[in-house]
């Protein structure tokens, strides 16, 4: 009976919405995080810059996934499904995009993701930006590169297997990036001890790290297996109706349940994002002769702030001390 009040209009709005939502990169939460995180790792000559920006870098490190409302070729830069590629094609794909065409075809490329040559394409245009001294366009390139870094150490950005659909485990893609961190970050550390370090071959280092990404990707879903096996259905879900469309959404307990099993991995790979961020905009900035950034209005009051922050950062207490932006509402919007 309840499913004839379900026309199929309603059943194509729950897939769009769960489109929607279930295929997001790293929630806006952990975006966000990435970039502040990422900064504090900048060396001294730049990291001033970045830190003033920081607001900026913050509010728009979900952008991408905003432009992919409006722009049709925007998806596919955000992962790459490796399966697609034939056996071993993470340890197969060239590094070079052109080489990449020459051997799958452009619209293969297209169709099943490409996310680590956007990556190096990104890297160029902010290279070129902090050649040209150009503030706004480094700070556009930054915040845009970090984030397709962040997606390229998802798992689920991995995979053709990208929401568990494959394995009868859909829901799996927000209930890792966007439900866990967001119950969890509080528990994270946030603080890897990494500096940011020049990546002679930036490209190398991307498909190393998207490598290990998709490594855990059985592990996944073989927890979720397992933990599910101690939930019912009821326990496992909360079904909500909301306007006469039904989600169906993971419940707190079960969420906490399989953090617990998958402990630490999610923070690792947090962690291996923003210290990747830190790299590449550090590359970028090497790569393109080191040029002086803007500081005009540097006082040594902001530096006194600086300070505190990084020190709260160092200690790992950015979120008790009220200082993680993301945490923080935000009026400001992704400006695309
Ligand atoms: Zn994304």
């Amino acid at each position: 009976m309840k499913d004839r009040k379900f026309p199929l209009r309603v059943l194509v709005l729950c897939a769009v919405v769960a489109l929607a939502l279930g295929l997001s990169s790293w929630g806006f939460l952990v975006h966000r995080t990435l970039h502040q995180v990422a900064v504090y790792q900048l060396p001294n000559e730049i990291q001033p810059f970045f830190w003033r920006h920081m607001d900026y870098l913050v509010n728009n490190a979900a952008r991408p996934d905003v432009r992919r409302n409006s722009d049709s070729t925007e998806a596919t830069k955000h992962f790459i499904d490796l399966e697609a590629y034939g056996p071993d094609a993470a340890h197969k794909m060239p590094l070079d995009w052109n080489k990449a065409q020459a051997k799958y075809q452009r619209d293969s490329l297209l169709k099943y993701g490409y996310v680590p040559y956007h990556i190096v394409l990104m890297m160029d245009q902010l290279t070129g930006a902090f050649r040209q001294q150009k503030a706004d366009s480094i700070l556009f390139y930054a915040a845009d590169l970090g984030h397709y870094i962040g997606d390229a150490n998802v798992p689920l950005h991995t995979t053709l297997n990208y929401d568990g659909q494959l394995t009868n485990q859909k829901g799996l893609h927000s209930l890792w990036e966007s439900f866990i961190p967001e119950i969890e970050i509080e528990t994270y550390q946030l603080n890897s001890g990494h500096q940011a370090r020049y990546l002679r071959n930036p490209a190398k280092q991307v498909w190393q790290q998207i490598r290990a990404a998709h490594a855990l990707v059985p592990s996944m879903l073989a927890l979720e297996t397992k933990v599910s096996a101690g939930f019912t259905d009821a326990e496992k879900y909360r079904v909500q109706v909301r306007r006469g469309v039904e989600t169906k959404q993971y419940t707190l307990a079960f969420a906490k349940a399989y953090a617990a099993a998958l402990k630490p991995s999610i923070n690792q790979q947090l962690l291996a994002s923003a210290n990747l961020i830190a790299d590449c905009w550090y590359t970028a900035w090497v790569n393109a002769g080191k040029p002086a950034l803007n500081l005009q209005g540097w006082t040594t009051e902001k530096a006194a702030v600086w300070e505190k922050e990084k020190s709260a950062y160092q200690k790992n207490t950015l979120i008790q001390e009220g200082l993680l932006l993301a945490k923080k509402p935000s009026e400001n919007k992704p400006t695309e």
